[in-house]
Formats: C-alpha cells, structure tokens, sequence
C-alpha cells in the first residue's frame, strides 16, 4: 500500500510478479462490495452507566460497552485509535484498560496495516474478535476472511466521509506552529457538553485527563472540522460510496443522535443510536445493558442509508497541489479563512453556550423543519 498524492493508501501492483488472476478484484471492496441479504435492522439508544466512558466516547460509549463483553469472553479487540506521533491507526488490546484508546471517533481515515491478518489468526485459534471500523473497512476484514466466522463481532459507524491524512499532517504542523508541544487531539471533546462538543488540543495525556486544553474550537469555526464536513479533502471513493445500505456486512452500527425526544436521556452527555443487523448484533446489545442503559427506538435513523452525496470539490486538483506548494498557514488561510461570518458564527455558538440556551435553539429549529417537512 503506498500514498496517492492526496495522502491516501493504494494498492499498487508489482506488474513483473503478477499474474492477471484477478483475486484481488474479488476481494476488494471498492470494486466489489459485499452486503447481508438477510440484515433485519432493530434500532436502540444506549448511553454507558459509567459517566467517565461517557465523557470520553463520541456519543453514549455504546462501543465500550458492547466491547468489554468481548474482552470478557477472553477475545481481542480491534479499533481506531491516534499514535503519539498524531498518526490515526488501527491498533488491538485484550484489556478493559485499553478500550481508552478507541474511544471518541478520529477524523481522519485510519491505517489498517496488519489487523485483517491478526483478527484473522485470533479467529482461527477461536478466540472472540470484535472489529470496528468504517463500512468499507468491514466491507474489507469480511472480504480478506472469506468465510463466517461464529466468533465474530463487526461494528461499523455512520460514515459520510473520511478525510486525507495528508492535509491532517498539515494541520498538526499549523497548530504546532500556534501552540508549540502538541500531543493528543479529540475531535469531539465534550467540556462544553453533547451539544456543543469541540475540537481540542492538549499537550499531553495528562492534561487532557485534568481538562487542560491548549484549544479549542467547535465545528463552526476549527479549520480541520470545517474542512472534513465541507468533503473537500474526502477519500474520492466515499462520493460514490456503496456501504451505506441497509444490507450491511457489520453486526452493529453506531452513530450520534442529539435528540431521543426522552427528556431523561437527553441530559447532553450523549448518546448513541445503534442499529443491530443481525442476531449475534442483537444478542451483544442485550449484553450492554449490564453496562449501559438500552433503549429500544423505533423510526429512527442517523443517515445509514444515503441520502446526499459528497460532490466533488471543483478546485480539489488545486488544493491538493497547494497542499504541496504553499506553507501551511497560507494553505489553511485559503481553504478554510477565519472569516467575519465565522468570527460572528463561532461566538454566537460560544455564547449560546454560556448563555445555556443551545438545546433550547436546537428544539425550536427541529420544530420548525419538522413543521415545514
Ligand atoms: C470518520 C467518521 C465519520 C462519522 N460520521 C458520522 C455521521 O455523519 N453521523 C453519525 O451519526 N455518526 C458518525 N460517526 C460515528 C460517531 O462519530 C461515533 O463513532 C458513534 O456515535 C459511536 O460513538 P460511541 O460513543 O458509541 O463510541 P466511541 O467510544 O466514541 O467509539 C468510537 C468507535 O469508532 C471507531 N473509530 C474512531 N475513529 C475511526 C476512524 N478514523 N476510522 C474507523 N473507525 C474509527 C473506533 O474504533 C470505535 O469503534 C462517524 C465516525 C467516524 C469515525
Ligand atoms: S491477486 Fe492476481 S491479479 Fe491481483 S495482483 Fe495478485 S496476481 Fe495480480
Ligand atoms: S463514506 Fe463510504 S467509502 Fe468513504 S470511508 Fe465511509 S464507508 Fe468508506
């Protein structure tokens, strides 16, 4: 696998060894994906009864939970997580300790490297693997196994898009610029709660264990937010992306839901919406409810099936190119300018927030679009 030009990992293909077989067309998800016929979707809220999970996950720490049941049963689980170097990766732990790792959800597309071959050898000593990923990522592990395995968890996540790890390293370069010693990074901190959940910096894991932020930024105004939920520097394959269906290869999905419409669960200290596909999905949800508060919910979705694709960015050839040429700070400058607008977006959020009024905002305005609708 090597880096194309925007910062994503290709195959390539040594062309004097190959011998035109075409296996890896088979098995590639990108050209032929896989899906589950048979999926039987049953939808859940579920927030972890431990308040520290909680507020260290994206959402409701439904991954924690639903992975403690594997490390319980003896098995090795699979997640991302975000080297020292700010590198995102994907990485496996035995212990209940090392789900830290995966909690809150990394912007940025992940490096399989050798997990495929690991959780395939777990599996084949029968032991228990959860692996967690994007779509496509489990579109791939399923792929590479070639068989179904009983002891196989899959989850994936509600997935719009991944961003270039180039134009992240570019990112951390600027940042370091500003704040010198830049350590860990969550992209959904949640200091300012749920609803307001921020980009933050620390200068160590320590800090960010004491709430020591060296910045902070919510996704109106932090250039790296802006740039990914923009899709400019989105991987070209997630515009046409084929994994967001309801026949999905994974067991479980999770995603975010801001509202449950429950006043005693939307308390913003998150939650997650999960959809379980199939019956080994359904039985691991029955198991959080040891850890976490289950609830069953009808009607809902969170964009598990596509409704609006990412267009293709008309200036995505030059801003790759910039990415190359320019320094970093003009680059960003340019991609993502600190305007008037988002000056005045990003305090009127700030103050919504100090002011406690953001839910208050949130309900008025899903009044009116459900009204309209
Ligand atoms: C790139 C990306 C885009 C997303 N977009 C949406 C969206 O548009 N709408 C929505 O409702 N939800 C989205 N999600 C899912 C959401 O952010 C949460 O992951 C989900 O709500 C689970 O939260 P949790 O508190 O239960 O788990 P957490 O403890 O926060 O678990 C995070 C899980 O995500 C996995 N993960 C984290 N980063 C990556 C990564 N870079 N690549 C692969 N896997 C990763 C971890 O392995 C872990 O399983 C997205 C997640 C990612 C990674
Ligand atoms: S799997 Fe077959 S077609 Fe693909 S690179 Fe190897 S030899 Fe070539
Ligand atoms: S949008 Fe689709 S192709 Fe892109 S990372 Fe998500 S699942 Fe994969």
């Amino acid at each position: 696998m090597q880096p194309n030009r925007e910062g994503f990992l290709h195959p390539v293909i040594d062309d004097t060894k190959c011998i035109d077989c075409k296996l890896c067309e088979k098995a590639c998800p990108g050209l032929s994906p896989a899906y589950n016929e048979n999926a039987e979707r049953k939808t859940f809220v579920v927030q972890n009864c431990d308040d520290r999970v909680r507020y260290e996950s994206t959402s409701g720490g439904a991954f924690s939970a639903l992975a403690e049941e594997i490390i319980r049963r003896g098995g090795i689980v699979f997640g991302a997580t975000m080297t020292d170097e700010l590198k995102v990766v994907h990485f496996c732990v035995e212990t209940v300790e090392g789900l830290a790792k995966f909690r809150n959800s990394k912007y940025v597309q992940s490096e399989i490297g050798d997990s495929y071959l690991q959780a395939k050898s777990a599996l084949e000593e029968e032991r228990w693997v959860c692996f967690s990923g994007t779509p496509c990522q489990i579109n791939g592990l399923i792929k590479y196994l070639g068989r179904d395995y009983e002891k196989l968890l899959t989850v994936d996540v509600v997935c719009k898009s991944v961003p270039s790890p180039l134009i992240f390293e570019k990112y951390v370069e600027h940042r370091r610029k500003h704040e010198g010693v830049l350590s860990d990074i969550v992209f959904r901190d949640k200091k300012r709660g749920f609803q307001y959940c921020t980009m933050a910096h620390y200068q160590s894991h320590d800090k960010r264990k004491q709430a020591d932020d060296c910045y902070r930024k919510g996704s109106e105004s932090d250039e790296w937010l802006r740039l990914f939920l923009s899709g400019k520097i989105a991987r070209r394959s997630c515009m046409n992306c084929s994994y967001q269906t309801l026949q999905r290869t994974s067991d479980i999905t999770l995603g975010d839901i801001w509202e449950t419409g429950n006043s005693q669960l939307d308390d913003n200290k998150g939650t997650t919406l999960v959809h379980a596909w199939t019956p080994l999905g359904k039985e691991f949800l029955e198991k959080a409810q040891e850890k976490a508060k289950v609830v069953e919910m009808q009607n809902r979705d969170n964009g598990t099936v596509r409704k609006n694709t990412i267009m293709l960015y008309q200036n995505r050839e030059q801003l790759f190119e910039d990415a190359q040429k320019l320094n970093v700070d003009a680059f960003f400058a340019k991609y993502a300018p600190y305007s008037m607008t988002i000056m005045v977006k990003q305090y009127s959020r700030e103050l919504l927030w100090r002011l406690n009024l953001q839910t208050t905002i949130r309900k008025v305005k899903h009044f009116i679009i459900h009204k309209i609708k």
